[in-house]
């Protein structure tokens, strides 16, 4: 880690400009010089007249050569990474209170670019998504044991991302006992998370504080498209008549009916279908309902697939709005960082048009508080989910 013997990459100026900006990524094409430095380590930052920028994770395979951990000179050393998880968590108390699923480190979020940890009552996982994350991994796992004694810390690194960074995919138990599932209360509603199995690393935390917010409208029939394990059909289910969740996963429905049976639900069903023909067919047979939710998986992975990805988000929200009784609730979601708030608001105005609906924007929402968005890294802001009420 670093300290006094930490090795100096030398950054351009608009490398030195890209710290300016408040980004934490310096791509490598804003490296000047980094002869002998091992992948992975933690390095100092200098221009060419030898001015100090801080201290960055250094990458010798990434587009994102260097990822910025802190503008000061004290060593970025184990107490430095501890205190940082600790400040971490410190916030989740505060933003997550009561929770027992949330995200307690956010790579960029919490200034521990590429680190996320997330938390499942008292098990812990990890994903190193860069060449110096996976190498201060022993620690963090430690700094874990110390400052939360936790049952299980698994990892979850079985990500492509880690192929930019020429690391294998790998998943498996770091510490503790080998725990895989967890059953954890959600909005008072029990889930059992897959952490070695499920997607993602067991569930999708981020959206924790849109379930709760949707459910303030839950009445009469809803469908949650793109359900995964229930996320959303089970929040809403104590406060409707009934409830379709529909996804094409067996795997995740599987999951979702021992869900519903968990909490005891009798008015959920489950449907193993493509949410475009699902959502088709339900118009030409006429079924109505008075809640939508649209949670699909991002359609924009990539700036080039906007276009095909904003023809996606039309169509799914042109149906969906076909289908909602007067007065009917739609919560609508983008998860691509690609298409901004702007741009989805765009397309479902016009779906709204196209369908002959007077649509409200009753909230404008993003991920939940234990994914902060880092004001000038706009990549962290990439989730909108947005409640509108159509006429
Ligand atoms: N709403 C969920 C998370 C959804 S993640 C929650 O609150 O937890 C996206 C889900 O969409 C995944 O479960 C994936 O299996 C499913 N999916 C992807 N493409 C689909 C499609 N065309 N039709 C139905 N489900 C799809």
């Amino acid at each position: 880690m670093g300290g006094v013997d930490t090795p100096a990459v030398v950054i351009t100026q608009r490398g030195a400009e890209r710290i300016l900006s408040g980004h934490l990524w310096i791509y490598r094409t804003d490296v000047a010089e980094a002869s002998g430095v091992e992948p992975g380590v933690v390095v100092r930052l200098v221009d060419r007249r030898k001015r100090f920028w801080g201290q960055a994770l250094y990458s010798d395979k990434s587009q994102i050569a260097l990822r910025l951990l802190t503008r000061e000179k004290r060593p970025f050393n184990r107490a430095f990474l501890a205190e940082r998880i600790q400040a971490a968590a410190a916030f989740r108390a505060q933003v997550a209170k009561g929770a027992y699923a949330y995200r307690l480190v956010a790579s960029e979020g919490d200034l521990l670019p590429s680190l996320i940890i997330d938390r499942y009552a008292d098990c812990f996982v990890v994903q190193t998504l860069s060449q110096g994350m996976e190498r201060l991994k022993p620690a963090v796992v430690e700094i874990l044991q110390e400052q939360f004694q936790p049952r299980s810390i698994l990892e979850r690194n079985d990500v492509a991302v880690r192929a930019l960074e020429g690391l294998p995919e790998q998943k498996g138990f770091l510490a503790g006992e080998a725990v895989q599932e967890v059953v954890a209360e959600e909005n008072g509603v029990k889930f059992c998370f897959d952490l070695l199995g499920g997607q993602k690393t067991g569930g999708f935390l981020d959206q924790r504080e849109n379930r709760a917010a949707a459910r303030l409208y839950a009445r009469g029939r809803a469908l949650d498209c793109f359900t995964y394990t229930g996320g959303f059909a089970l929040t809403l289910a104590p406060h409707c008549e009934s409830v379709v969740g529909v996804d094409t996963s067996a795997e995740a429905l599987a999951l979702a009916r021992r869900n519903q049976e968990l909490n005891g639900f009798t008015n959920v069903e489950w449907k193993e279908a493509n949410c475009f023909d699902y959502l088709k067919a339900a118009d030409q047979e006429k079924r109505r309902f008075d809640v939508v939710v649209l949670d699909p998986p991002a359609f924009a992975r990539q700036k080039s697939s906007l276009e095909s990805a904003l023809r996606g988000y039309k169509e799914l929200n042109l149906r969906a709005l076909k289908i909602l009784n007067a007065g009917g609730v739609l919560v609508t979601c983008s998860c691509s960082f690609h298409v901004s708030e702007a741009d989805l608001l765009e397309v479902i105005a016009s779906a709204a048009l196209d369908a002959r609906r007077t649509v409200t924007v009753v909230e404008r929402r993003t991920q939940s508080r234990d994914h902060p968005i880092l004001l000038t890294v706009p990549e962290t802001h990439y989730l909108k989910c947005l409640i509108l009420r159509a006429l």
